[in-house]
């Protein structure tokens, strides 16, 4: 299996050489050759656990590794720091099915891939002999960074910096970063939002001058975001999971397709579900969920992808997004592989921030369902699948649920439901506090935590013991023009 980048017909290079990278050299997103197939192993689903499923799906993408080398990671990656032996078990609340991604340590599914890049990356580099070290850099919109500093916080021959938008995360997402320990961790808060942070963060990663003093340090630049294909393909293997688990449960027969909806915000959850689908598994349609910053809507109802609008603040801060940077991805394979094309659409969307796509590649989405929810339809879906059930949701998840409501309404299409549940709701305690009714007035988000808990009986997770208590280790704030010089600063070069 070898990786090739959306923007130009440069040489293929094997996966390690794409997860060291993280971006191609020419600014583009590496995805893989061809995409192989798991339709074999559908009827199998129901008795593999997790840690085999992901050992079996990253062999096939990551071919230039062990068998050896892919069980040590998978092994030390699904251990007990997830809180249940499942991994990501599936609960059935409101008719849909949710599947659970949040139960490591950081309580976001971005647990799920970046419990193992780490290791994916070390294992990488010795394939590729290299005796850099690796500079992990990463924009987050609040949970990639807390999940990437666990991962990479103490991991010999890297070193990983963070930068979250000062004012774009929830207060309990930034004290899980700020209180972050490690000598080869940073983190910094930017003024400026998710885009602005995740663009510097892409230039920096393909910058030439930068490159050749890193090289000079011997330091080599890569990303924990997933514009690397390393924190992509471990996310295919919990769709896999979670139909395995409607098989067991007697929900579906073997075969029978299901939805997938996802709460999305840059498009790599939603596109390793399409991975998923294209590799077999039986998958209808793929319900892609916005909340108020509904770009992708509208790019699914016209072809035409306009972030020329306000980025507007949400409750489902992590979804906060303009440029959903995987798309790149989705629409080189309906272009059938056109790099200029892509290239062109890429400088477009820089200059003035729209690209239009072809009727030809709009015809090849019809997979996709576009639909999004506003702040209130949000809270109330929250408030009342609680009291109708005794589920609890977090405001990322009810974005997702609310669209599967709509489209099912829409459309009146039966089809089982899986719902990507994407982060556990005591990150969000004063929204789900709210939503669920429950006094806010005069409580930190710190103390809603116990609010939270007391309310609905569920048990406060254990990474956020004392969360307010922990010292802030990281108290750096900068303009947005000076991330590269935090960089170097940090660096010392
Ligand atoms: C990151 C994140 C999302 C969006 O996922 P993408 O892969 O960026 O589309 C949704 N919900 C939560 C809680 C997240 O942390």
């Amino acid at each position: 299996m070898e990786y090739k980048s959306t923007r130009s017909k440069h040489a293929p290079v094997p996966s390690s050489e794409a997860i060291i990278r993280g971006i191609a050299g020419d600014g583009g997103l590496y995805i893989p050759c061809c995409i192989p197939s798991m339709s074999s192993i559908i009827d199998m689903l129901p008795g593999l656990e997790y840690k085999k499923l992901a050992a079996m799906i990253l062999q096939k993408f990551l071919s230039d590794l062990s068998t050896k080398d892919i069980f040590r990671c998978v092994e030390s990656a699904y251990d007990d720091k997830f809180d249940t032996p499942e991994i990501a078990p599936v609960v059935e609340a409101g008719g849909f099915n949710f599947l659970e991604l949040y139960h490591g340590p950081t309580l976001a599914f971005k647990d799920m891939a970046l419990s193992i890049l780490p290791y994916l990356m070390k294992s990488s580099a010795e394939k590729q002999q290299m005796k850099n070290e690796i500079v992990i850099l990463t924009a987050t919109s609040g949970d990639t960074g807390k999940a990437a500093l666990q991962g990479f916080s103490g991991v010999k021959g890297t070193r990983i910096i963070v930068f979250y938008p000062e004012n774009g995360v929830s207060r309990i997402q930034k004290a899980q970063m700020v209180t972050q320990n490690g000598d080869n961790t940073f983190v910094a808060g930017v003024k400026g939002n998710f885009d602005d942070t995740q663009s510097a963060v892409k230039f920096l990663l393909t910058d030439e001058t930068m490159g050749k003093k890193l090289k000079e340090h011997n330091y080599i630049f890569s990303s924990a975001n997933s514009i690397n294909i390393g924190r992509l393909i471990p996310q295919i293997v919990y769709y896999f999971y979670g139909y395995g688990k409607l098989l067991s449960k007697g929900k579906i027969k073997s075969g029978e397709k299901i939805n997938i909806a996802v709460p999305t915000g840059n498009f790599g959850n939603i596109l390793a579900a399409h991975y998923a689908k294209s590799m077999g598994l039986p998958v209808n349609k793929l319900i892609c969920a916005s909340n108020e910053n509904n770009v992708l809507f509208d790019f699914f109802k016209l072809g035409t992808y306009n972030k020329n609008r306000p980025l507007i603040k949400t409750s489902s801060p992590s979804m906060d997004i303009l440029v959903s940077s995987n798309l790149e991805r989705l629409i080189y394979e309906v272009s059938e592989q056109n790099e200029e094309l892509i290239s062109s659409m890429m400088n477009n969307l820089n200059s003035n921030g729209v690209y239009n796509i072809t009727e030809d590649m709009k015809d090849r989405l019809s997979g996709f369902y576009g639909g999004y929810a506003v702040e209130s339809e949000a809270f109330k879906n929250i408030g009342q699948l609680y009291k109708e059930t005794g589920y609890v949701m977090d405001t990322h998840t009810s974005v997702a649920y609310t669209v599967c409501k709509k489209y099912k309404d829409e459309t009146g299409d039966s089809t089982s439901t899986l719902i990507a549940s994407t982060a556990s709701p005591f990150k969000f305690t004063r929204s789900v506090c709210r939503a669920l009714n429950l006094p806010v007035e005069g409580k930190s988000d710190f103390e809603l935590i116990n609010t939270l808990s007391q309310n609905t009986n569920l048990p406060v997770p254990e990474a956020l013991y004392d969360i307010d208590k922990k010292p802030i280790v990281h108290k750096t704030v900068i303009d947005k023009e000076n991330i590269k010089s935090a960089v170097s600063n940090f660096l010392r070069i």
